[in-house]
């Protein structure tokens, strides 16, 4: 199944020359979403993975089905300052300015083997500051799984040395 025909691409969002893609139209399908998530999930079925970490807001539609199918933990990835305990944070550029991720303190033990997921890949900022704050808190980076990569962003260059699992590729 070719899961690019159920992502909407909207030309000139949010801002004019980016080409958005929409998982909307796919979420919306049930049987696609589905089949999207065990696809993902035979994607990972060879690593060992204890949890899996997801940076709001898509990578909690993407990461915890995941988690769920694979009967395992799943952690929050949150912007600085909506987490209710202790928390970690890293820091990032925006193509305007600057943001924070965080994580709890206590979400990942020591040695745990953790795959972070979200919809997409881009220039790869999002994924390289969530793999920045599981490996502050001891965790693993056994992979990361999308259902989305932008190829010519090249964000796998931000990722050395980390598998990354994609279902669908715009050049
Ligand atoms: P990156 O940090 O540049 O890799 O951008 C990835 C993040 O931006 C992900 O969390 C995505 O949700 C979001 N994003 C960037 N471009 C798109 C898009 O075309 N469609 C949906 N989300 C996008």
């Amino acid at each position: 199944m070719d899961f690019k025909d159920y992502i909407r691409v909207i030309p000139d969002f949010p801002q004019p020359g980016i080409s958005f893609k929409d998982i909307t139209t796919l979420l919306n399908d049930g049987e696609k979403y589905r089949l999207a998530i065990e696809e993902l999930k035979s994607r990972v079925s060879h690593l060992k993975i204890d949890l899996i970490a997801g940076p709001e807001a898509r990578g909690f539609v993407v990461g915890a089905p995941l988690a769920y199918a694979l009967g395992v933990g799943f952690v929050p990835i949150r912007k600085s300052g909506k987490l209710p305990y202790e928390t970690i944070e890293v820091g990032y550029d925006l193509e305007y300015g600057k943001d924070k991720l965080a994580m709890h303190t206590d979400a990942v033990k020591p040695g745990q083997n953790v795959l972070i997921a979200d919809d997409l890949l881009a220039t790869g900022g999002t994924i390289s500051t969530s793999v920045d704050l599981v490996r502050k808190l001891g965790g693993n980076v056994v992979g990361t799984a999308f259902l989305i990569e932008l190829g010519d962003l090249n964000g796998r260059a931000k990722l050395p040395g980390i598998d990354v699992f994609s279902l669908v590729h715009y050049d």
